[in-house]
């Protein structure tokens, strides 16, 4: 039959999932499992299932040679609750659709995102885009707490004030924060689900859209977990190498000197010990 269902995502759908203090993911449906993936790689010779071992070498084999049009056979459709500064990182993949809640529409409910006190970090020195390791004192850690929900209690007074004179919903929200949450349907394939997996479940990513990624994975492998599995393989565990740098390690296989200045070397070590893609 060519309708695939997997009966470890049925007992999830509509399941919510907790992300940070307040959001969540629930899957509301999935088009396709890795059985679909299946189906249609074998399209042009009128083959279908095999045996679970043949698919998943299958599935494997597409996924290292980048074969990626099967995987976009898999949809899925979630409706997820985040703050609206992880939303404005989540909006730039392109290649999925959505609808959000429309604060023009309805009135916006008194919910913030409040980080926990172990999230708190001062700004990093060496990555301009991070986070340091240097714990924060706890007296800081409860003034910066209790300042952020200060802030979000007289925003939403303000904006609650506002709707009370009857001003337009859509100018009322105007001075709410990112922190505010919002809501949004997101509908994606699975090759692109992997391409936005790949991105923000990485240590590069902000921490609080890794932790929707992490979530959004453990959903996912309940739909394809053979193709999942691959993912990570490949992917997610696999880190790419400059033609310099293969060029090193093939040098170093064959006991020469890798040829790469110190800078570039050092790098290469930490890729190397890491896994991660610098
Ligand atoms: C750690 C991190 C830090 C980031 N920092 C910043 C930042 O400081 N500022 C900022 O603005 N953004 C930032 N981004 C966002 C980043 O630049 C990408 O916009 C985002 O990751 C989406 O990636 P994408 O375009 O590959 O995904 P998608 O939009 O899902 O696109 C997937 C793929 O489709 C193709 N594609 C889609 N649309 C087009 C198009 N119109 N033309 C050509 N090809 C297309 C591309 O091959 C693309 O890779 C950051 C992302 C990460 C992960």
């Amino acid at each position: 039959m060519a309708h695939c269902i997997s009966l470890e995502a049925e007992k999830i759908l509509d399941k919510q999932f907790k992300v940070l203090d307040k959001g969540f993911i629930r899957l509301v449906d999935y088009m396709g499992t890795d059985e679909r993936i299946v189906q249609s790689a074998r399209v042009s010779y009128g083959k279908g299932t095999k045996t679970v071992r043949e698919d998943a070498g299958l599935i494997d084999y597409l996924l290292r040679n980048k074969h990626t049009s099967p995987f976009e056979q898999v949809i899925f459709t979630f409706h997820i609750k985040l703050p609206i500064f992880v939303a404005r990182q989540w909006i730039r993949h392109r290649t999925a659709r959505l609808n959000e809640i429309s604060g023009r529409y309805s009135v916006l409910k008194n919910e913030f995102y409040v980080p926990s006190a172990d999230d708190l970090a001062f700004q990093s020195s060496d990555n301009k885009q991070g986070r340091a390791d240097t714990a924060i004192p706890k007296e800081l850690q409860e003034e910066i707490l209790s300042s952020l929900q200060k802030q979000q209690g007289d925003a939403y007074e303000a904006y609650t004030a506002l709707l009370d004179k009857n001003i337009a919903r859509e100018l009322a929200l105007i001075n709410l924060p990112l922190s505010t949450y919002t809501e949004w349907y997101w509908q994606i394939d699975l090759h692109n689900l992997f391409h936005f997996l790949k991105l923000r479940m990485d240590a590069h990513a902000q921490k609080e859209i890794r932790d929707y990624a992490e979530v959004l994975f453990e959903i996912c492998k309940t739909v394809t977990p053979l193709a999942c599995e691959s993912f990570e393989r490949h992917q997610l565990g696999g880190v790419n190498f400059s033609k310099d740098e293969l060029e090193a390690l093939q040098n170093l296989l064959a006991g020469k000197d890798t040829g790469l200045s110190e800078k570039d070397l050092n790098r290469l070590n930490e890729k190397l010990k890491t896994g991660r893609q610098l």
